[in-house]
């Protein structure tokens, strides 16, 4: 048996429960992980509140991230002893996640623990860090260097926002960071390295279909007014990278930045991302984040902890990322 977060849907009735499972239960995969550590995503937080449908299967073991070692396999990648990182490809959500002490999956999931990283840095930084660093890898593709102008960092105190905000300081880049609790986490955003800070009501109403030049590149996390009026305020040739929906997945904007402007969108996904991608992903964060301002971002909560803190996370009582130690 082994202790984990078991989510069930039985009459119409979901349920998010600490249970004792069993292990004849794990679902089928060619490798086997005793779990460290897992974190809470904003995803993890809809799964286990049930506020959005994001399990697609019942019962289920949330947990879109995890970091452990692998106890058994039988893939030709990976040994007996192996640290290993998953972040998406459905787990937590069509197949059993990270929130239990132990996992089975599918190998090629799989990212090897940087070796610079330990285990518990590497869900600090989980899911969030790494679509925070997909984001930034799109920006450079794009040719948006720190020379160029400022990026506008939204929902800046959350997950992806800290994170972002942390790599891109440390890049160079002069970061503006757009956050609900602007005045509440000035020291915070200022710590992790942001400019500037201005308070998302800001950019939180519906507004024109171009505005003032403000930035040259954007790390949303919000959607809606947010990413358009973002998109409004992009300078000629910025990029506009949109991977979030915290404040509404609607869209409601005009062409004009894109056609007037020559502003770009791009989507960011991490679930289905290419194992060559995440790998450059990992190794970027590897050399690109100051690994010290992981303590000031993401703080450790057992599993028992783990529903109580979905709920403030949704409520947005949270700042930063929590890593969940699975063994306690
Ligand atoms: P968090 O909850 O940690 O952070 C989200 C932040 O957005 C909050 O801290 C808050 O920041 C702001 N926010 C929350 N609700 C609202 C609202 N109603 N209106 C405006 N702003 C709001 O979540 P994550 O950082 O983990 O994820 C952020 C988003 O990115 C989510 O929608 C998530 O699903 C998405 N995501 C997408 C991925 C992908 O692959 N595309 C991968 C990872 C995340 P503040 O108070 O500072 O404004």
């Amino acid at each position: 048996m082994f202790k984990g977060v078991l989510i069930d849907k039985q009459d119409g009735n979901y349920s998010a429960t600490i249970s004792d499972i069993d292990e004849a239960m794990l679902p089928e995969g060619d490798v086997t992980i005793d779990v460290h550590y897992s974190s809470i995503n904003y995803k993890d937080a809809l799964a286990i509140t049930g506020q959005s449908p994001v399990v697609r299967r019942f019962p289920m073991v949330p947990g879109i991230d995890l970091v452990g070692t692998v106890s058994s396999t039988t893939h030709g990648d990976y040994q007996t002893g192996d640290q290993v990182i998953l972040n998406g490809w459905g787990v937590g959500e069509k197949h059993w996640g990270g929130l239990a002490q132990k996992a089975r999956v599918n190998g090629d999931w799989l990212v090897r623990l940087p070796k610079s990283l330990q285990p518990k840095e590497a869900m600090a930084i989980g899911t969030a860090g790494y679509t925070a660093m997909l984001c930034i890898l799109a920006l450079e593709r794009n040719g948006i260097t720190p020379d160029k102008g400022d990026i506008l960092v939204t929902g800046a105190s959350g997950g992806v926002g800290s994170v972002t905000i942390a790599i891109l300081a440390k890049l160079g880049y002069s970061v503006i960071a757009l956050s609900g609790k602007a005045e509440a986490e000035s020291a915070f955003l200022t710590e992790l390295g942001a400019a500037e800070i201005i308070p998302s009501e800001e950019l939180a109403q519906p507004g024109k279909p171009l505005a003032k030049e403000r930035w040259i590149g954007v790390v949303d996390v919000v959607g809606s007014h947010v990413l358009a009026n973002a998109c409004a305020s992009t300078h000629y040739g910025g990029v506009v990278t949109a991977c979030g929906l915290a404040g509404g997945m609607d869209f409601p904007a005009t062409v004009a930045p894109f056609i007037l402007r020559g502003v770009s969108l791009v989507g960011i996904d991490s679930v289905m991302c290419p194992k060559e991608i995440r790998q450059q992903a990992w190794d970027r964060l590897e050399q690109d984040l100051d690994l010290s301002k992981l303590s000031h971002i993401a703080e450790e909560v057992g599993l028992s902890e783990v529903i109580e803190t979905a709920d403030n996370l949704l409520a947005r009582k949270i700042r930063g990322r929590r890593i969940v130690d699975v063994n306690r």
